[in-house]
């Protein structure tokens, strides 16, 4: 029953007449794969290399605004304090080579920040800014911040003067970063300054994207009182673990007088990898639309909040909610563990046969 409502949404006379095709790409990181410890500087850039051209190839027209992930550097995840290591440990090469390669993806970018520490901020539109930020200086798996952790690269308090300027500027911004602030590998005190800045400056702050976990994810970040933000966290288009790949469209309000720059609506689109090795075919489908599917009025942080709650006394509604990422974890292949080996929910597990028995 449920899966009818998904699969109808492809059809939703919520999109007739709008376009998918993207006007700005956003490159969540992490270009580079998990074969984790037979990497190399030389093997990384490459496959950054060529994951953007498949990008300029397949977007043309579309500006595209990278992020840099976890797996970017070699060995992975450790990014030290600039300046700070010798050259053989330091991610200089990583940065020298992000700015060759985003230099032509990135409007008007000052490679500055990048060569520093691969972070940089773009004034994309009169009134309209793109930040986008090294989530690895707040990420526990980085051995390096046991040396500093006490805002490495200068980071923060950059994000925050560039937020300050904004704000003076009468600018809207959306921030693009790769480890969400909060989960469970996220540092915690980087995280609660984060959540500081976010909390100071949601006047201006009208989208927050993140990847990393390659699920289907979202935080709502409050002031001690009321909801004031949402990070959106895409699912990823790597299989790993267990995972059909998928990919999101956000709907943001665009170039008009007086546009909000808010995220109007989001679709999430999966392909079936089972059958696409039986078949030999790739076929994508629309899973499912944030506004349709939970009923919302709009994206707000309000919104979301109200979905939280609302999941918490409807089984139904959160087991919608749950579908879902049943479906991006393809319990359809017969696999029911978590990445962590441990069997799935028996809510997971229930849903594989009503699953199989779909058009998925
Ligand atoms: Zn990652």
């Amino acid at each position: 029953m449920v899966l009818g409502r998904l699969q109808a949404l492809r059809h939703s006379p919520l999109y007739a007449g709008r376009s998918v095709y993207p006007r700005l790409h956003h490159a969540p990181g992490d270009a580079v794969p998990h074969n984790e410890w037979s990497t190399s500087p030389e093997y990384n850039i490459e496959i950054v290399r060529e994951v953007n051209s498949m990008i300029q190839k397949y977007f043309p027209n579309a500006p595209v605004f990278p992020v840099v992930g976890n797996h970017e550097m070699s060995p992975l995840d450790q990014y030290p304090e600039p300046g700070s290591v010798p050259e053989q440990f330091a991610a200089d090469w990583l940065y020298e080579g992000l700015a060759s390669q985003w230099s032509s993806l990135v409007p008007d970018l000052d490679l500055t920040t990048v060569k520093h520490a691969a972070y940089y901020s773009v004034l994309l539109r009169p009134g309209f800014r793109i930040i986008s930020f090294n989530s690895m200086f707040g990420y526990s798996s980085n051995m390096w911040l046991v040396a500093n952790s006490k805002d490495p690269a200068s980071e923060l308090a950059w994000l925050e003067g560039e937020l300050n300027k904004a704000e003076a500027a009468g600018e809207l911004v959306h921030l693009l970063g790769h480890v969400p602030p909060g989960i469970l590998v996220a540092e915690r005190t980087w995280s609660r300054e984060y959540n500081r800045i976010v909390v100071r400056y949601e006047n201006i702050i009208r989208g927050q994207f993140f990847g990393h976990t390659h699920y289907d994810e979202f935080e709502v970040f409050h002031d001690g009182e009321r909801p004031i933000s949402v990070a959106y966290i895409a699912p990823s288009q790597t299989p790993w673990f267990d995972l059909n790949p998928a990919y999101r469209i956000y709907h943001i309000d665009g170039d008009r007088p007086d546009s909000t720059r808010t995220v109007l609506d989001h679709e999430t689109y999966v392909m079936n990898l089972t059958e696409a090795h039986e078949t030999e075919t790739a076929r994508w489908y629309q899973l499912y639309s944030a506004r349709e599917l939970y009923g919302m009025e709009s994206l707000a942080p309000q919104e979301w909040q109200s979905l939280v709650e609302r999941m918490a006394v409807d089984r139904d509604l959160f087991n919608l909610y749950i579908e879902v990422l049943a479906v991006i974890r393809d319990v359809t292949s017969g696999r029911d563990r978590n990445p962590w080996g441990r069997r799935a929910s028996p809510a997971a597990q229930g849903l594989a046969g009503s699953i199989d028995g779909s058009p998925w």
